[in-house]
């Protein structure tokens, strides 16, 4: 399935090849250097692409400069009709994108087509809409003297600068394009190291659905020289950033200089919580959704699961068997339920976190190991599950982003809050009960930036979606990612 897949798609890995995108022609970085691009499920290399530089990013940056001017002398309706047709070209070529994603990250086909690529274009087409309905407001002020009309206007930052991680390529890049382009600004996209090749073809869409040549650039590279250079860059405007909490922290200080707008959206540790009132089968459905979708790199998987002590171990029992079933294979196979892990350094550092939590006196009722046979050369972990954790160990402390679910007993609803609440992290929290009160009284003392009842994952892009404390700041997706892109301007007209 690998080698078909692979040849399907082998005329965008050789044109990704080496090439970094700047006003609208691919071509090559300033270094030669190249960065391999493996396919997680077997180990092979597939392809390589450029380690981009700071000259890299600097002629991108020119050519996203000269084409805003352009963008925004398109109409709204215009602008909107653009990103319609993007919308339509990820549709027409889904197959594609999903099968890129897939080699390359490692995740199930169905889900690369289903949930990356399908919300993907809903994204796109979420934002066309908004492009003819972003104004301003026309505040009734009441100065000492004289007589005003007032209006603001939302305009546009200029160059903003886009840095996505490696879980979910496309639609993390999907995401924050598509509202920075609705807010009629242009773009320096810089996906992972890891993932770079189906940004690499929805930029090429984007020059087919004829939008400038240079509003959309793509510099692939690492981050601490790719990225750097966008972040430390006096063209830029904003940078909008989605993924781990350390990078996010140095971010905040490189930007310190230029005093750079951000969004960031970090890590997690989710708290999904299961009452005694619950539907279990459905929450039992939910905590392994909540966890072992995209292998646990999730930056929302809920993986703390607080179960009342009253239902406990039939919860676990029914937990461990339904995590034993769950089948690992190639993203290409068709019967793949869970993929591998993306690099072989990504199940070192999971690995490390079930020694600790062994060490420290969890009780690992199944999964954390490595198959073997046909699946030996991919980066491929069991679904994990421990029992018996406590607050205070590091498996129910810090992110593990992989398929590890810690399950914590409680007792009542005040103490099981106060627990969920004690994390650094907010980004989201899931809970489980059929009593309608509780839902709300709970759902609004989490502290997280969303908060699922009887259900966990669901995203949808008119929904903001980012973090409190730890997590983040800003929001993707939803009105509010689409102001994030603007800056208000008050217009003061004397009467
Ligand atoms: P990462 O922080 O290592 O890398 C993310 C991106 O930043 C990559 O493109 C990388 O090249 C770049 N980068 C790294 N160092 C940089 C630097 N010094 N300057 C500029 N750019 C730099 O994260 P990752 O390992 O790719 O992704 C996993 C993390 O992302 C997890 O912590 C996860 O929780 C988080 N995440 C958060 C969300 C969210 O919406 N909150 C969504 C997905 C992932």
């Amino acid at each position: 399935a690998a080698s078909e897949a692979f040849e399907e798609v082998r005329s965008v890995l050789d044109r990704a090849g080496d090439s970094i995108v700047i006003g609208g022609r691919p071509g090559p970085a300033a270094t030669s250097e190249l960065i391999e691009t493996t396919d997680p499920g077997t180990g092979s290399t597939i392809t390589s692409v450029a380690a981009g530089t700071a000259e890299d990013v600097d002629r991108a940056v020119a050519a996203a400069t000269r084409a805003v001017v352009d963008w925004q002398s398109f109409s709204a309706a215009a602008r909107g009709r653009f990103l319609y047709d993007v919308a339509a070209l990820i549709e027409e070529n889904a197959q594609e994108l999903a099968t890129l994603e897939t080699l390359d990250n490692g995740k199930p086909f169905t889900e690369s087509l289903f949930l990356d690529v399908s919300i993907a274009a809903e994204t796109f087409r979420y934002y066309a809409g908004w492009c003819s309905k972003l104004g301003g407001q026309t505040p009734p002020v009441s100065p000492p003297v004289g007589n005003f009309f007032t209006y603001t206007r939302r305009e546009p930052l200029g160059v903003v600068g886009l840095i996505v991680p490696w879980n979910f390529p496309l639609l993390i890049a999907a995401w924050k394009l598509a509202p920075a382009l609705a807010a009629g600004n242009s773009v320096v996209l810089k996906p992972s190291e890891m993932t770079s090749l189906s940004a690499f073809r929805l930029v090429e869409l984007i020059h087919e659905a004829d939008l400038p040549a240079g509003l959309v650039n793509l510099v692939t590279g690492y981050g601490p020289t790719a990225g750097q250079a966008l972040i430390e860059h006096p063209g830029v405007a904003k940078i909008s950033f989605t993924g781990s909490t350390t990078t996010g922290r140095r971010i905040v200080a490189a930007s310190a200089a230029s005093l750079k707008k951000l969004t960031l959206e970090l890590g997690g540790k989710s708290a999904n919580i299961v009452f005694p009132d619950a539907d279990l089968s459905s929450a039992v459905q939910g905590a392994l959704t909540g966890i072992f979708l995209n292998q646990g790199q999730v930056c929302c998987a809920g993986s703390r699961l607080f179960v009342h002590r009253s239902i406990h171990d039939e919860f676990v029992g029914e937990l461990e068997s339904a995590a034993k079933a769950i089948a690992l294979g190639h993203g290409m196979a068709d019967d793949t339920e869970m993929g591998p892990l993306i690099s072989v350094e990504q199940r070192d550092r999971v690995e490390s976190y079930l020694a600790a939590g062994a060490e420290e006196g969890a009780t690992l009722v199944c999964g954390g190991s490595r198959p073997v046979g046909n699946l030996a050369g991919g980066n491929f972990l069991t679904p994990a599950v421990f029992t018996d954790v406590r607050d205070e160990m590091m498996i129910a402390k810090e992110e593990i982003f992989g398929p590890v679910l810690s399950v914590l007993a409680f007792e009542d609803e005040d103490e099981v809050v106060r627990r969920a609440n004690s994390s650094d992290f907010g980004l989201a929290a899931g809970l489980w009960t059929s009593d309608v009160k509780r839902a709300h009284r709970v759902a609004h003392q989490l502290q997280a930036g969303t908060v699922w009842v009887n259900h966990y994952n669901m995203l949808d892009p008119a929904a903001p979606f980012g973090g409190y404390k730890s997590s983040g700041y800003g929001r993707d997706l939803g009105e509010e990612s689409l102001l994030g892109f603007t800056q208000t301007k008050s217009v003061w007209l004397g009467l």
